[in-house]
């Protein structure tokens, strides 16, 4: 499941995060939200979205309910609300066989529409990392002027920053400071 950690923070960044890396960001919506996502997501996952004329605002909800969950407070409050998009989205366990791979299991929402389809997933995903690592691997980038969410699944929970170029201006900042003294 953590191979959805990547996706799940791409989307509540493009949809939610109003300042990436240093610099304030437009979010993009409807239709421009699905292909900055469906670019992101690879092509199955971006066909299926650019099929459905009403993926956008959907995908928007789902982005902003991600975030509340990675960025909860208490751990309770969290698993409460991994729980409520879990019951929301339908997810199901089953057994996929995809070209190439052995059976492995999705998590796939109730729903026919692929925005509902990855929420189960992406809920799913929330759950499992909680189960596997605990409920403090969801964060914000502490870089200046970044409000990206980060999910850490480095094996001591050192993560602290969205991405490389974040971590890059942070040790810089850090840097300049020492030296200042
Ligand atoms: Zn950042």
């Amino acid at each position: 499941m953590t191979r959805q950690a990547p996706l799940i923070a791409e989307l509540v960044n493009l949809a939610t995060s109003h300042r990436r890396g240093g610099a304030r960001t437009r979010c993009p919506q409807g239709e421009e939200l699905v292909a900055a996502f469906a670019a992101a997501a690879g092509e199955r996952v971006g066909m299926a979205l650019r099929a459905d004329p009403d993926a956008g605002p959907r995908l928007a909800e789902l982005a902003r309910e991600l975030r509340e969950a990675l960025l909860a407070d208490q751990a309770a409050d969290q698993a409460a609300r991994i729980n409520a998009m879990i019951r929301r989205y339908g997810a199901q366990p089953y057994l996929v066989e995809d070209v190439g791979q052995p059976f492995h299991l999705h998590f796939h929402g109730a729903g026919d529409a692929h925005v509902e389809a990855m929420g189960g997933e992406f809920a799913t995903a929330l759950a499992l990392i909680v189960d596997g690592y605990g409920p403090d691997r969801f964060g914000q980038c502490e870089a200046h002027q970044c409000d990206a969410v980060y999910i850490d699944l480095t094996r001591n929970g050192s993560r602290r920053y969205c991405g490389t170029a974040c971590t890059a201006r942070a040790k810089t900042a850090a840097y300049r400071s020492r030296r200042q003294t």
